[in-house]
């Protein structure tokens, strides 16, 4: 290892990145999550690619997390006879509720989502593929709704249809979710994304069927809605979920790309109170799907994300389908570090004192976070279980290395995601009076990683007596010069 990046890197699978050299080449460059995006794809491509993945992950001996990205409902206009049509503005168009999907002609399309005709009045308007194309209603005849077109342009099979404001009434989870959500589990993956979930209770449902299949999976919720920014329902988002996404591709189609930047500064500022990881996602590097180098805007976003705290960024189109997968990960990364170098983000700055710590494991992790600012520590060795303590200590801005030393493959999947922590799968078998073997396992591991050298102060967290299951309630500071000696 020897370079630390604290900022996690998602990249989205596709046609230009599932294949095993690519995805070599993307955990080689740094990749700690891969995403699965489940509005393409069979369950056995799903499968397939995550059998990939842990192949390549094993080569590289990392631990690479896998998310799985619900399709939720997303509401398509149908295909064209002809492929396509072209819209000019002031143009009637009419999206037809009882139009066969691979109908639409120059004056009609079908959706996929019937009930849209009940969520929409005169005077609403309409933005298609990612906003690209907008048209108003002028009045509901039936099944039809009847538009003038606002902003025109060509529109092809099955492109995207928002309503500017949100309000729409269909479920955050449809059927093909569900159905999704099973297959996820079995796979085993270490994050489910929960696409459009309105507030709290969508992710509590979610929950219920992520549990009902027995799996440990983390919770992502997509804040992609106009209603989820609204505070009540972030904040029973941020209460019921294990990690947000700022999706900023449907966010900004929802509430007006102006409207994304405070939106996204306001899930970063809000979240830590709740312990919950963010990822900020969509267009991070969007111009590399062409070129083989970002533009200077692109890196100030990434930068600025990184400075506001986010866990993680995410790649889409530009590794999922664009020319330079690799190079844009490359990107990333050397942002991230250039970033993480600012005396921000390792001032003493710890977990805002207005939410003291809820739990002993909380408050270890805190007082681990402070003794690694008031002494020259080179990294943090975390035995745990849950990922809790780690989840913890990851909450406060620092530049020290937290290592996740965990029995547990669902845990080590779970902090994959977590800003400054490294997962490391460890055995796990120790008995009560192993606390010295389990220590010096914890420096074979960090000595390896040339990230402490044996002289190092290290800070270590565990419960005792190790070999029970229990929360971390011990903190020390050690050597790896003395803990060998002994
Ligand atoms: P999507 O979600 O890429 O699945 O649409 C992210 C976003 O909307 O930004
Ligand atoms: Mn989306």
């Amino acid at each position: 290892m020897g370079v630390f990046r604290r900022t996690k890197i998602v990249a989205t699978l596709g046609p230009a990145s599932e294949s095993p050299e690519v995805l070599d080449r993307l955990i080689g460059a740094g990749v700690n999550v891969v995403r699965l995006n489940f509005s393409h794809g069979t369950p056995e491509e799903h499968r397939k690619r995550a059998e990939n993945v842990r192949a390549a992950a094993k080569k590289h001996g990392v631990y690479i997390g896998i998310l799985a990205d619900m399709q939720g409902p997303k509401i398509r206009c149908g295909k064209f006879i002809k492929g396509k049509t072209m819209l000019t503005p002031g143009q009637h168009f009419i999206v037809d509720g009882a139009l066969d999907l691979d109908a639409g002609t120059d004056e009609r399309v079908g959706i996929t989502y019937k009930e849209l005709i009940g969520d929409v009045e005169p005077g609403a308007r309409l933005l298609l593929n990612d906003g690209l194309i907008v048209m108003d209603v002028d009045k509901i005849v039936g099944q039809e709704i009847h538009c003038t077109v606002v902003i025109g342009g060509e529109l092809s099979n099955n492109k995207g249809i928002n309503r500017a404001g949100g309000g729409l009434s269909a479920a955050a989870l449809t059927d093909k979710d569900k159905e999704d959500i099973k297959t996820a589990c079995a796979i085993g993956v270490d994050y489910i994304a929960i696409s459009f979930p309105r507030d709290g209770a969508d992710m509590d449902y979610a929950r219920t069927l992520v549990e009902a299949e027995g799996s440990r999976a983390g919770l992502v919720a997509k804040v992609e809605r106009a209603e989820a920014v609204m505070d009540a329902n972030l904040i029973s988002i941020l209460e019921s979920s294990d990690v947000v996404m700022v999706a900023r591709g449907d966010l900004g189609v929802e509430i007006g790309d102006a409207a994304v930047p405070p939106a996204q500064k306001k899930i970063l500022r809000m979240a830590p109170k709740y312990n919950c990881p963010v990822i900020v996602a969509t267009q991070m590097m969007e111009s590399m799907c062409n070129n083989p180098i970002p533009t200077r805007a692109e890196v100030n976003d990434v930068a600025n994300a990184v400075l506001d705290g986010t866990d993680a960024i995410m790649l889409s189109g530009e590794t999922a389908a664009g020319k330079y997968p690799v190079e844009a990960v490359e990107a990333m990364h050397r942002t991230c570090l250039e970033t993480e170098k600012q005396p921000v983000m390792a001032s003493a700055q710890t977990r805002d004192p207005r939410y003291p710590p809820q739990s002993v494991d909380e408050c270890i992790a805190r007082q681990a976070m402070e003794v690694s600012h008031i002494m020259p520590i080179k990294a943090i060795a975390a035995f745990t279980q849950s990922g809790n303590t780690a989840l913890y200590m990851s909450r406060h801005l620092s530049r020290v290395p937290i290592y996740a030393l965990t029995p547990l493959q669902s845990t080590a999947g779970r902090v994959t995601l977590f800003r400054n922590v490294i997962p490391k799968p460890i055995s796990g078998d120790y008995g009560p009076t192993d606390a010295q073997k389990a220590t010096q396992d914890a420096f074979a591991i960090m000595l390896y990683d040339k990230l402490v050298e044996k002289d190092d102060l290290v800070v270590m967290t565990l419960g005792t007596p190790m070999g029970h299951a229990g929360a971390t309630n011990t903190m020390k500071i050690v050597q790896a010069a003395n803990v060998f000696e002994g």
